[in-house]
Order: C-alpha cells, then structure tokens, then sequence
C-alpha cells in the first residue's frame, strides 16, 4: 500500500478480500492482523466480505476495534456458513454474489487480496478485469498465499 499518514491517505475506504479459513500457516493470520492495525493507523475504514470466519473474521475485528468504520456486505444465503457468533461493524446483505462485489466495489477506493482460496482470487481478479474493461479505474493490491 501506498504510503500516507492518518489524514493524508488518498485512500478513505479500502476493501479487503481475504480467506473464510484461517489457512495452514501463522503468517497468514499474522498479515490480516498487521494489515489491520495499518488501516486503523491511516484511519482508513474496511470493506469486506462480511463474515466472521477466517481472515476475514480477526481483520473485521482489529479495525472495528481500532475504531475505523467496517461495512460487511454478504449475500443472504451465506450467512449461516460464514457468519458463526458475532460480526462487527454494519453489515450490509445482498441479493447474490454479483451484488455483493458491485456493492464492494462502489464503496471502495482501493482493493486488497491477502492469501485466501477460490473465492479471494475471483474476487481479486474480477476487480482487476473490471479495471481492464474501465468499468473502475480503483487500483488493486494483492498480497498472495493460499489460505483455503
Ligand atoms: P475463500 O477465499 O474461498 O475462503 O473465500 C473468500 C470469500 O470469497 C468468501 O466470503 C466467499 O463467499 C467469497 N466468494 C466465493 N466465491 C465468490 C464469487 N464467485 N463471488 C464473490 N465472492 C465469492
């Protein structure tokens, strides 16, 4: 990510695509971690998938608690498979998958992948298409391992 202090980020709200799994190495969890205490340092609200499984559940968690604003957004039928106990934050719900990512992508500035399974890499690249086809012209990060 860029470089910019709390107040001089270009970037306001980034969304994160991230594991629903934990994968099979610390450094992945460790990286959702770090990656969230850098949002809040920057006071740069989340974007994300909405569940609290996996990454994608301590990344929510570390910057809602940092204090920064976190939207979920997840389609209706998911939400017995990867919300279990609480989530943070506002969470929005969608009709399907192609809702989900547009929504994601409207109300974000910039996009992140950390390691993930399927799901993070079709969600990462159909930004960077997206970008191709100058349907956004947001920049995209990915920071790969799997975590499936
Ligand atoms: P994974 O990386 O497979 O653990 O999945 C990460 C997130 O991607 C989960 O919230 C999945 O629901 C989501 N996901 C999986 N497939 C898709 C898809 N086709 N479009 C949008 N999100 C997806």
């Amino acid at each position: 990510m860029e470089e910019g202090n709390a107040r001089g980020s270009k970037f306001k709200r980034v969304c994160v695509f991230c594991g629903s799994n934990f994968g099979n190495r610390q450094v992945f969890s460790d990286a959702a971690i770090e990656l969230g205490d850098e949002l809040v340092k920057r006071k740069i609200d989340l974007v994300y998938g909405g569940g609290s499984v996996g990454l994608m559940g301590l990344i929510s968690q570390k910057v809602h608690e940092g204090g920064c604003h976190v939207l979920g957004v997840i389609p209706k039928a998911l939400m017995p498979l990867e919300i279990s106990g609480q989530t943070v934050g506002e969470v929005r719900t969608v009709v399907d998958m192609h809702e989900r990512k547009a929504a994601m992508a409207k109300e974000s500035d910039a996009f992140i992948a950390l390691p993930g399974g399927y799901g993070t890499m079709e969600e990462l690249l159909e930004m960077i298409t997206w970008s191709q086809l100058g349907i956004h012209k947001k920049p995209s990060f990915p920071q790969t391992g799997c975590a499936s």
